[in-house]
């Protein structure tokens, strides 16, 4: 089969990573990177890291907001489609790109498999619900990290075929965190201890791009007990900037702001933070897969089995509930949620089914 992958940012490259060279290996897989995220630190580092073949085709679509740049993918991928005559189009996750992939595939004809189906936040104004609720409706194949994204899907009564299959993201984790861990030299190199730390995003819309919101979060950031690193996402820094709050940061005691690190350098400093905060998706589960207890800077999330297995505490952005869930103790129990590390086994095995 020729399957055409839609790629186009940071956490799509690692599950392109888990999925991409098993695909090869039985079909053929013809990698289009749209360019939504087009920095070395998003995009080519994750290349060069995770093993991911290079793109056959780059768009160079950044920037705009949602709406035109997903508008610009659709309108630069409907004559690829027709000229690659594929037999299925992969996209993965919820951003424009998964969407815009969907899209231009389903008009053509060609059957979408999207890998992440089901997940939900249950919150329309987030961008990624939109995205993640119309890919999965056009899809033809629908392969879910946990068996609850596949009930999501059932009670949407979508039309495609629903699998569970475990989660992509996980098989890279699961492989890459036993190293990660015994690097105690990348934390040391930020000038903090293994386990007497904390490791911090934030990027989402809802988070950033509202000023009440973005000053908020930077007070959180100020009033955390234990110094804090904190891989700055080019639009959050943007925004801080634009916010004249980028000064207030970077003068705060105990806060470290980076660039966007690579995802080897990345894992090193989760595996060994004392705990994690984050309004990312892949960060949650990461967290969880480490054993480091997670504060998400969100009132939702749609990785729920975090949340009710007491490892994930949503604190909004609120400091007195950070406070408290640092103080607690994490649960002695850590079951498997997202899979074994074999996801993406299974994903090639659906896909030639198809
Ligand atoms: N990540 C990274 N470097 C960083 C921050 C995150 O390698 O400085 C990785 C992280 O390990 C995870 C992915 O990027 O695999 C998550 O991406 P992001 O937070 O942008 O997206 P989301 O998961 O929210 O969709």
């Amino acid at each position: 089969m020729r399957i055409l992958t839609v790629v186009g940012n940071r956490p799509q490259f690692v599950k392109a990573a888990a999925v991409s060279g098993l695909l090869r290996a039985e079909h053929e897989e013809i990698l289009i990177h749209t360019g939504q995220h087009y920095d070395d630190s998003l995009s080519q580092v994750f290349f060069a890291e995770l093993g991911l073949a290079r793109p056959e085709r780059e768009l160079g679509i950044g920037g705009g907001s949602n709406t035109s740049q997903t508008a610009r993918m659709l309108a630069a991928l409907e004559p690829l489609i027709e000229e690659l005559d594929p037999d299925g189009a992969l996209v993965y996750g919820d951003t424009n790109s998964t969407l815009a992939g969907g899209l231009a595939a389903a008009q053509a004809g060609v059957p979408v498999i999207h890998v992440e189906a089901g997940m939900r936040s249950h919150e329309p104004s987030m961008p990624e619900e939109l995205n993640r609720v119309l890919t999965d409706h056009l899809s033809a194949l629908l392969l879910c990290s946990s068996e609850s994204s596949a009930e999501n899907l059932r009670a949407e009564s979508v039309s495609g075929r629903v699998q569970v299959v475990g989660d992509v993201m996980v098989d890279v984790a699961l492989a890459l965190q036993p190293a990660a861990r015994s690097r105690p030299e990348v934390p040391a190199a930020y000038g903090v201890e293994s386990g007497r730390y904390l490791l911090l995003t934030a990027h989402r819309a809802g988070n950033v791009d509202d000023a009440h919101r973005l000053r908020a979060l930077v007070e959180l950031i100020r009033s955390l007990p234990l110094p804090v690193l904190v891989p700055l996402h080019p639009r959050t820094r943007a925004r801080l900037h634009a916010a004249g709050l980028l000064e207030r940061l970077q003068r705060s005691e105990g806060v470290r702001l980076t660039e966007p690190l690579g995802y080897l350098e990345f894992s090193a400093l989760l595996c060994q933070a004392r705990a994690v905060l984050t309004d990312s998706g892949g960060v949650q589960k990461e967290a969880y897969l480490a054993g480091v207890p997670c504060l998400t800077l969100r009132a939702n999330t749609e990785w729920v089995e975090t949340v009710s297995s007491g490892w994930n505490t949503l604190i909004d952005l609120d400091p007195l509930a950070a406070q408290a869930a640092l103080a607690h103790e994490p649960p002695a129990h850590r079951p498997e949620l997202y899979g074994d590390g074999h996801a993406a086994q299974r994903c090639v095995a659906a896909i030639g089914a198809m």
